[in-house]
């Protein structure tokens, strides 16, 4: 058997040196291997041709062969558009592009026959496809009558004269190249289990397929296959490290604990608030490291959570660290641990950028020493530059923007790693957890305090500000408070700062009879704190903000939110920045303003936020319009995500059974040694070579 990896693409036939350089360059192909494996993004179904009489509206894509009677350019501004007229010989139909068509004024040419290939739809009751594929019918034979693939390529590519078309013919000579099937890299037994098809075939038929029925069994089977090692090696890294590194135990709920439960907590638990506490409870009591994400909707109470959990940790005579994102949070934390906490003797100090001088050295000898219980600081400080006595816990908040890595730095320190709960303002969805932080335990909040009314979401265009007023006028008369948030991103700072500015001018003068205050980033940490205090404590009623306020912020009293340019936010930062009102008993309101022309994406967004929420529909709804690589910290977060068919978004149920299956795998062989599994330990060797070993972090 040819060992394809260690085959230069340059000795395939038809490719050479020159070529097989453009490949490595372009697209990382280096061996026969790589080019098995780059797979097409798209088949055209060409094994039957329409005539147009035939078409219809509701048919999916259709391929017609015929020729050009006309090109016309209609419409002006933004609305311009290019219109062939094309024939089959019998009828007549229009192919129209909105963009992007010079090129094809340029390289089509009338009465030459074409195959065009499209998706029918129906505009002025006539039947038209827009921007079709078109291809001479001449350069079609290769593909006739098949599926035929579409290879992504590169613009330099294609300055080079490498096609999609000729990588058909690299693939196509590849296959004709192998004299024997491709050996099989799941066990026998898997296969014939989850009757996949066998590598061999799927490999030819995710190229190749001779139905569009086949091609869906291949792509099943090569998605299992990734998310299958990778939830492997997920499992089997946990369990080995569960085996393998103690932890604190701690054995008992104590003093503090109790005392805080039965005299300091001015409300009752949730019943997923106790469960979660419980559930962390039992971790950390059995002697090995916990490590286990909480997620909960903005809102449910993490924060107390938290406490609680540290105060177990104190009870057994250990020392806390909860790091936040920002400055204002870890501030909040502060301010809300000792309320709560009263005149319980737990020292808890804060640690922050600004905290310097002599303040800052007995921080650190208080730590040192053993002396402070709790710390709360942002991640830059805590992360590198603080020595502990005992540490036996760290939470993390808003686990999305603090990444595996970083929280494998963590834990070096100490000699006996120290619990870890990360907690999730975001939600992440089900299938996203289990491959991003599949190594960690996950406890859901999926409750939340009694008493609230859901929020009220709004969608207003910023060409009718008189009914956002009303409102306002309203809520503010009845005694409560409002948010109104723009958007700062860094690019056009200047502008968005004029924003900010213009809006808190033009609410001054809108209500003169109310108090405006106004926070963003560009201000003095004093300054914004004054200004946050002056809305904490309900003197100012309208407070103009940028996303500075977007996490943690808790002003039970708002009750407003309003989102100006509500476009230019993402789902999950408009579900944190509603999160801030909806926190007391009154109905509370969530606006998002928006211009009038809004793309299509948008548009969905803001409909789902007005539709829903439930954190974990808008996470899922997020994964979505986005896909994982965009998912926010998903960047930061060590894991290379090296997918190249299956879409976490859309495969959760693949995602699901490979889960399931790499989990029965190794509790029957948990080491990977029976004969059978030999194969799959060669795998997980032969993958964790070529990449980032993160699963050995965290
Ligand atoms: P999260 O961090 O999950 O977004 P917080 O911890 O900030 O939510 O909690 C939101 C608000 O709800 C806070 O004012 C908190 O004191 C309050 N809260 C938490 N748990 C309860 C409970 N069981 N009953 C009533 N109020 C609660
Ligand atoms: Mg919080």
């Amino acid at each position: 058997m040819q060992d394809l990896r260690n085959t230069d693409i340059k000795f395939l036939p038809g490719i050479g040196p020159t070529r097989a350089k453009v490949l490595r360059e372009e697209l990382g192909i280096n061996t026969w291997h790589d080019l098995l494996y780059y797979f097409p993004f798209k088949h055209i179904d060409r094994s039957r041709l329409y005539t147009i009489r035939e078409l219809s509206a509701d048919m999916p894509f259709v391929q017609i062969c015929g020729w050009f009677l006309s090109f016309e350019e209609l419409g002006t501004g933004r609305k311009k558009h290019l219109v062939g007229r094309f024939t089959d010989g019998q009828s007549v139909m229009e192919l129209v592009w909105f963009a992007n068509y010079r090129y094809i004024t340029k390289s089509l040419q009338v009465h030459r026959k074409y195959i065009v290939f499209g998706r029918p739809s129906v505009f002025n009751g006539r039947i038209n496809i827009t921007h079709p594929d078109v291809d001479p019918e001449d350069t079609l034979l290769l593909s006739k009558m098949r599926m035929q693939p579409y290879y992504s390529i590169t613009e330099k590519m294609r300055k080079s004269g490498l096609s999609s078309r000729t990588l058909e013919h690299f693939t196509s000579n590849l296959f004709q190249q192998l004299k024997e099937p491709i050996p099989e890299t799941l066990p026998q037994y898997l296969v014939d289990r989850l009757c996949l098809m066998p590598l061999d075939q799927a490999l030819r038929a995710a190229h190749y397929p001779s139905t569009a029925d086949e091609l869906s069994r291949a792509t099943m089977r090569l998605k299992f296959e990734e998310l299958f090692y990778i939830q492997l090696s997920i499992i089997r890294y946990t369990r080995e490290r569960t085996r393998q590194t103690r932890g604190h135990i701690f054995s008992v709920v104590g003093e503090h604990f109790n005392t805080f439960y039965h005299k300091y907590l001015p409300f009752e638990l949730t019943d997923a608030q106790k469960r979660v506490i419980r559930e962390m409870r039992i971790d950390m009591g059995r002697g090995r490291q916990m490590n286990r994400l909480l997620q909960g909707d903005v809102g449910s109470g993490k924060t107390l959570v938290a406490l609680m959990t540290m105060l177990i940790a104190i009870d057994n005579g250990y020392q806390t660290c909860i790091m936040a994102p920002t400055e204002i949070l870890a501030e909040q934390h502060l301010d809300t641990f000792r309320t709560f906490l009263a005149d319980m003797p737990v020292r808890v100090e804060l640690l922050t950028g600004v905290v310097k001088g002599k303040r800052r050295t007995a921080i650190l000898e208080g730590l040192q020493r053993g002396e402070v219980d709790i710390l709360i600081g942002t991640h830059a400080v805590i992360e590198d530059k603080v020595e502990f006595n005992n540490l036996g816990l760290v939470v993390i908040d808003e686990q999305h923007r603090f990444g595996v890595a970083q929280r494998a730095r963590l834990w070096r320190k100490n000699t006996t790693s120290p619990h870890v709960l990360v907690m999730t303002a975001t939600p992440i969805p089900r299938t996203l957890a289990m491959t991003l932080y599949g190594d960690l335990d996950v406890s859901v909040i999926d409750q939340l305090p009694p008493g609230r009314k859901p929020i009220k979401t709004l969608h207003l265009y910023d060409t009718r500000p008189d009914d956002l007023y009303r409102l306002l006028l309203r809520e503010i008369g009845a005694g409560r408070q409002a948010y109104v948030v723009y958007p700062l991103v860094k690019e056009s700072m200047k502008v968005d700062l004029l924003n900010v500015e213009d809006g808190f001018r033009h609410l001054q003068e809108i209500f003169p009879q109310y108090r405006v205050g106004m926070v963003h980033g560009q201000m003095k940490s004093a300054d914004k704190d004054a200004q946050m205090q002056l809305f904490v404590s309900g003197e100012t009623q309208i407070l103009v903000a940028t996303t500075v306020i977007e996490v943690g912020v808790n002003v039970p009293n708002a009750s407003v939110m309003v989102i100006q340019n509500a476009e230019r936010f993402g789902l999950s930062q408009l579900h944190q920045l509603r999160g801030r009102v909806g926190r007391g008993a009154d109905q509370s309101y969530c606006i998002l303003v928006t211009g009038y022309e809004l793309a299509r994406d948008t548009r969905r967004r803001i409909q789902i936020m007005t539709e829903t929420n439930d954190g974990f529909e808008i996470a899922e709804e997020d994964l979505k319009l986005r896909g994982p690589g965009d998912l926010e910290g998903t960047q930061q977060s060590g894991v290379a995500f090296d997918l190249r068919l299956a879409n976490l978004a859309r495969d959760g149920q693949l995602v699901q059974l490979a889960r399931e299956t790499a989990t029965d795998v190794l509790d029957s062989d948990p080491t990977l040694s029976a004969p059978d599994n030999q194969f799959l330990w060669h795998q997980l060797q032969i993958m964790r070579q070529g990449q980032q070993d993160w699963s050995q972090i965290s």
